[in-house]
């Protein structure tokens, strides 16, 4: 079968000599999904490398693995067709290639911008009281007004859910299956909320000192429920306001700020860990191309976190201006930047999780 990229071409390949050895399959999902097939169209590949979660363990057992003649290298293929996946389904077309080699310089540059495009707003809005906004009650609200911060991130949200949407239905479109069951999203959750396959059978991910560790699945784990958590903080807080007229800031020990702390340094401590992993990860198993937007993704996180970490520390303070123009900037970078970069691989994965499901319960194959 033809591909439409040398990636998917080398997946294929790989996929071929795979599903002869078959000396993987208990490793994780992807050599099971794998054996239910015969031949790979572009939308199996990319089913097939959004089910991989890149441990290296298939690498380490292969007898193929270079240099052998057959070079078989599975996690660094299937990594380079999963990124390139990301960018393959992004809505608006223009948009896609925004991100693959320039996606740190893109979140850094963003945020700066965006902070400093709202410090102005706030000088030129509240010129008086940007020093000074600390000592009043509703503080953030002197500086930018409710109704301007509603319009700006409230636009930025539905941009991200429509773009987030389109592209995500264009993946089901490729990869997906018409038919999907209850039981088949129930499975789903469960791999998805638990990273099933992510241990490479039990081992754990391999690095550069040869022993595999486990604690990537736990850098995964606070960076996913730390973001749950500051989105729960954020839709609370939006709550209290309409519902009960209660205004932000609240007092450190009210739901919304004790959600958004827990959250935050869920955020700052994975997104820590998962740059020192990706630091101690074994050279051969990356897909070296696409680093900015896995870093990017990983510093726009960060940013969003220890910026609003920082505000609520310092928000008495006269540094409060200036850390709500950071911390706005960052989730606005975030809200901008999600449907181009590596956020959506959570989305892809649950629903190729899905897609896998489906197929055992009918036994594999689409249809
Ligand atoms: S990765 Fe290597 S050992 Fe594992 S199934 Fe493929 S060819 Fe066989
Ligand atoms: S999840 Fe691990 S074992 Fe499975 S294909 Fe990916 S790298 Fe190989």
């Amino acid at each position: 079968m033809s591909h439409s990229t040398a990636a998917l071409t080398e997946a294929d390949r790989l996929m071929t000599i795979c599903n002869s050895c078959r000396y993987c399959e208990g490793l994780c999902a992807v050599f099971p999904a794998m054996e239910m097939q015969r031949a790979f169209s572009d939308g199996d590949l990319n089913h097939l490398a959004n089910l991989c979660h890149g441990c290296g363990a298939c690498y380490h057992d292969c007898q193929f693995a270079p240099p052998h003649e057959f070079a078989v290298n599975l996690p660094q293929s299937l990594a380079r067709v999963r990124s390139k996946s990301y960018g393959h389904y992004a809505w608006p077309a223009a948009a896609r290639p925004i991100f693959d080699k320039h996606g740190l310089a893109l979140a850094l540059g963003c945020t700066v911008f965006f902070a400093l495009f709202l410090l102005g707003f706030i000088a030129a809005h509240a010129p008086g009281v940007i020093w000074s906004a600390h000592l009043e009650a509703g503080r953030f609200y002197a500086l930018m007004p409710h109704g301007a911060m509603v319009a700006v991130f409230g636009a930025a949200f539905l941009w991200m859910l429509v773009a987030v949407f389109m592209g995500a239905r264009a993946f089901w479109k490729d990869c997906g299956a018409r038919d999907l069951g209850a039981g088949d999203h129930l499975r789903a959750s469960h791999d998805a909320a638990r990273l099933t396959y992510l241990d490479g059978g039990g081992m754990g991910c391999f690095n550069e000192d040869d022993a595999p560790t486990d604690r990537r699945r736990m850098w995964h784990h606070l960076v996913f429920y730390g973001f749950l958590l500051c989105l729960a903080s954020t839709s609370l807080a939006t709550l209290y306001h309409y519902g009960f007229d209660a205004k932000a800031p609240y007092a450190w020990w009210q739901l919304p700020p004790l959600l958004g702390i827990a959250g935050g340094i869920g955020l700052v401590i994975g997104c820590l860990g998962l740059l020192r992993a990706k630091a101690a990860r074994l050279g051969a198993l990356k897909a070296q191309e696409f680093r900015g937007m896995e870093y990017g993704f990983i510093a726009i996180l960060l940013l969003t976190g220890a910026s609003g970490l920082a505000l609520r520390a310092a928000g008495h303070t006269p540094a409060l201006g200036s850390l709500l123009a950071l911390h706005l900037g960052a989730v606005l970078t975030f809200f901008l930047t999600l449907p181009y970069g590596k956020f959506v691989h959570g989305l892809y994965r649950y629903l190729a999780l899905a897609r896998y499901a489906r197929d055992r319960r009918h036994g594999g194959g689409t249809s």
